[in-house]
């Protein structure tokens, strides 16, 4: 990781200038700049390999148009236009690096999870700083519903992030008590 503060997000601009499209003399003023914690840079570097992968098999046109924090975990916004397959797959990029984000410590990437109470942040124990951790309900760690339409009618689907092999494994809702 980079010592000095703010040159980990020139890096990872320059690494992925073809997502960012930064200034050619001023990449840190690239739109899609990172607004998080150093602690993130690897989450976002998957992310764009993921993407990049995306358009060289799809093609298409891409550009990251604000990635930033929000309660605790990222945010990642873009344009461009792309096929609808193409779409789903940057979109499914993207749920990854979000999942990861709430469970990675901001400030220095090892495992984290919820903590505080006026202000939230998702920090390991050696920085923590004080925040209380947010009590989860048992079983529901690192779980995410996802909310489909079809066939006229609405239904829940639930899967949980798995942080060791950065992949989503599906849940069957009902182990959790979740009625359809
Ligand atoms: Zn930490």
């Amino acid at each position: 990781m980079s010592g000095v503060v703010g040159n980990w997000r020139v890096e990872l601009i320059e690494a992925h200038r073809d997502l960012f499209q930064p200034p050619a003399d001023f990449p840190g003023a690239a739109q899609g700049s990172p607004e998080c914690g150093a602690g993130w840079r690897d989450l976002i570097d998957r992310c764009c390999v993921r993407i990049r992968e995306v358009l060289e098999t799809e093609g298409g046109t891409f550009q990251f148009t604000q990635i930033k924090e929000k309660y605790a975990s990222i945010r990642m916004y873009w344009t461009g236009r792309l096929s609808p397959e193409a779409s789903a797959r940057v979109e499914k990029a993207i749920d990854l690096a979000e999942a990861r984000s709430a469970c990675t410590c901001d400030v220095c990437g090892e495992e984290g999870r919820l903590r505080g109470d006026a202000w939230l942040a998702t920090r390991c124990e050696a920085h923590a700083e004080g925040l209380p951790p947010v009590e989860r309900r048992p079983g529901f760690e690192n779980v995410y519903m996802v909310r489909h339409f079809a066939d006229g009618r609405h239904f829940i689907t639930c899967r949980r992030y798995d942080r060791q092999n950065d992949v989503f494994v599906d849940v069957d809702p009902t182990s959790l008590g979740i009625e359809e």
